[in-house]
């Protein structure tokens, strides 16, 4: 079985207030990976003030180890404002890319972003932080562009709004999740019985959370194979044009 871990941070943040943007070193991740038979990551960079130049240090990253990786292009939506899809094409054209993340911790996501994502035809892979009723907002607004909203919508184990998140999975056919850092099992159980299989991708969050342990949780939902298939790489190829 191919397994592809669709959510991975690589390379250094300039923040330093705490993991997410300061450091998100391979070294560890590619040894628990390839122990727990992941062959590809999709990996992006951590937050940071500057998104040109930590997409160029990961196009770097790529180019040392082509086979290991596919990559997505981090805008800033506020930051970045007018010149997104000329920064996204670059890293399309030049670096190989093939999907846009943001998070709602530099910004909210905004129609700049999403027209981006039409015109190039990519995946957008949105960190909500929690905040579910947007969800609503772009996905209708752009049924064209699918969203992945990772971690149920909450890395930090809202149970509020993870369960009303899966609502909006299960509505919206743009609308996926992937299962990184989700705690709460009864809750991905949830979502797949729910929303199908072909919602829902796999992804560790590494390098900070352990992609054998993530992956575990995969094999745990005892999906049939082409389900399993779907989550753990299928899902992936088809939203990032790779199949
Ligand atoms: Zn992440």
């Amino acid at each position: 079985m191919f397994i592809i871990d669709s959510h991975c941070h690589a390379g250094k943040g300039d923040g330093l207030t705490g993991p997410w943007d300061t450091n998100a070193s391979l070294t560890k991740y590619l040894q628990r990976a390839k122990e727990a038979g992941i062959d590809k990551t999709v990996i992006f960079p951590p937050i940071h003030s500057n998104y040109a130049q930590a997409n160029r240090a990961l196009a770097n990253i790529i180019q040392k180890q082509p086979r290991h990786f596919f990559g997505y292009a981090f805008v800033n939506a506020a930051k970045n404002k007018g010149q997104i899809l000329q920064m996204v094409r670059l890293a399309v054209r030049q670096y190989g890319f093939c999907g846009i993340k943001l998070h709602r911790y530099d910004a909210r996501i905004s129609r700049e972003v999403c027209e981006t994502a039409k015109v190039l035809v990519l995946p957008v892979l949105y960190d909500v932080l929690g905040e579910i009723q947007s969800i609503e907002l772009f996905a209708k607004a752009y049924p064209q562009v699918n969203f992945i909203i990772p971690h149920l919508g909450s890395f930090a184990d809202d149970w509020k709004a993870q369960s009303a998140f899966i609502d909006k999975l299960v509505k919206f056919p743009n609308i996926y999740t992937d299962t990184s850092a989700v705690k709460r099992f009864d809750l991905l159980e949830e979502a797949i019985q729910r929303a199908g299989a072909k919602k829902v991708l796999f992804g560790s969050d590494g390098p900070w959370l352990h992609p054998g342990l993530e992956l575990e949780k995969i094999f745990l939902l005892k999906l049939s194979p082409s389900e399993e298939a779907l989550v753990l790489g299928g899902n992936f190829l088809r939203l990032a044009n790779k199949q």
